[in-house]
């Protein structure tokens, strides 16, 4: 339950509407946080109609960036809030005959279904590799077939499928002298389409001196089931990685995707109210760290090869505002020879990425990935850094032939070791 109070945080100054950016695209009161803020708490009041169409357009188009709440003088909770709404009108909407349709329907709840579930994920992972390869789902599109079945959007936005999936296993890699021991958290769709920046961090963790743990029952962080409403199933992936880790005995918990990190890190407000789970939640959370957090807190070697490259830092959405890092992946960006940093335009403006949010809300990502790639071109960069898988696939194509590289893959790649 979320507490009442919090909405009457907001004194309505306006000074998050210029770093919202859906408000950026509409210039519209309710499309901004302080519009969106009175809709919920006007619901909270029981004057608005939790299932008034407007209201659930507004909770949907929500990116969840949390650009607000790092504006916000006045300390509003915005993430919290909005997490909160969402599965209010989750649970309003489920209770209804018929229920009425979510945006992303069937394609979102199909991807909430398979990621909950390692073994239809990597299923799914590969007969999505084999239509990509064969040319079978250019040809499945063209002929209107996955319209038909709706899922022309999920296929549309999905990720080039790696040939060798990163499965957990819990191996063990050590350090050559270790400091401590680190749980490599590897994601859900990550597994099956980044393992080249599993790869990466690995090898830096190595290099940072910490052993690198990848337990086999870490499960998926359930931030795309928070964002979608689904709270219940979030709780029940925290509790399975919070005893994941537990089980483990790492020292911290290491993740190389920033919308996974910001997700665990709030494992202690999605267990609160849990009696059984909040201090555990607790614990876990002041254990989580991004990559670059760890990262840039070692002492690490020099690097040994030159990058000579123009490049643009995309600040991910859920580091820089909800994780609120945004120097450690520039530092470790400047400590490559040869790597210039180059300004970025609005550059903690969400690219339109924001999980699956493509899928329900197709248009406005649209225009967000649009406005940040023209920002990238104007940049001059000749290769573009994030720190979020989900921003990598969202800007890939739109910025081609510009590649888009994690931070953590550049930095790895400016060492010659192997792991
Ligand atoms: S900055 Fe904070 S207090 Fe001001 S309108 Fe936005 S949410 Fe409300
Ligand atoms: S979370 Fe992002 S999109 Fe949503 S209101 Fe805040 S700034 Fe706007």
């Amino acid at each position: 339950m979320i507490d009442a109070s919090l909405y009457d945080r907001c004194v309505r100054c306006g000074l998050c509407l210029t770093s919202c950016p859906t408000y950026a695209e509409t210039m519209t009161e309710t499309s901004g946080p302080r519009g969106r803020i009175a809709l919920m708490k006007a619901v909270a009041e029981g004057e608005l109609s939790e299932l008034a169409p407007g209201y659930g357009a507004q909770m949907s188009e929500c990116l969840g960036c949390r650009a607000c709440e790092a504006a916000c003088p006045s300390g509003v909770p915005y993430g919290e809030l909005i997490e909160a709404a969402r599965a209010s009108l989750h649970e309003a909407a489920a209770a209804e005959q018929p229920v009425p349709a979510r945006p992303g329907g069937r394609e979102l709840t199909l991807l909430l279904r398979a990621v909950e579930r390692p073994a239809w994920l990597h299923s799914g992972a590969r007969l999505l590799r084999f239509g990509q390869r064969s040319g079978m789902l250019g040809l499945a599109s063209r002929l209107g077939m996955l319209r038909a079945l709706g899922l022309d959007r999920a296929v549309r936005m999905a990720p080039p499928i790696d040939a060798r999936f990163d499965i957990p296993d819990d191996s063990v890699v050590r350090a050559r002298v270790s400091r401590g021991r680190a749980f490599l958290h590897l994601g859900c769709i990550a597994q099956c389409s980044s393992t080249g920046i599993h790869r990466a961090a690995t090898k830096m963790l190595l290099l940072a001196g910490l052993d690198v743990l990848r337990p086999s029952d870490q499960r998926c962080c359930g931030a795309l089931a928070a964002h979608a409403g689904e709270r219940e199933r979030a709780q029940i992936l925290a509790r399975a990685n919070i005893a994941a880790f537990e089980r483990s005995g790492a020292d911290v918990v290491a993740i190389d995707a920033a919308g996974c990190g910001a997700q665990c890190k709030g494992y202690v407000h999605l267990l609160a109210d849990d009696a059984q789970w909040s201090d555990r939640a607790k614990a876990f959370s002041e254990r989580v760290r991004d990559i670059t957090e760890i990262l840039a807190g070692c002492e690490l070697p020099i690097p040994t090869r030159r990058f000579e490259a123009r490049v643009a830092y995309q600040e991910p959405c859920h580091l820089a505002h909800a994780q609120r890092i945004t120097n450690a992946p520039k530092k470790l960006l400047q400590a490559i020879p040869g790597l210039e940093l180059v300004a970025l335009e609005e550059a903690t403006l969400c690219c339109g990425g924001a999980g699956a949010y493509a899928i329900g809300e197709s248009e406005m990502s649209a225009r967000l990935r649009e406005r940040k790639a023209d920002a990238i071109r104007r940049s001059g960069a000749s290769v573009v850094a994030t720190a979020n898988i989900g921003c990598m696939l969202q800007l890939r194509d739109a910025i081609a032939p510009l590649p888009i590289r994690h931070v953590v893959e550049l930095l790895a790649d400016a060492y010659d070791s192997e792991v």
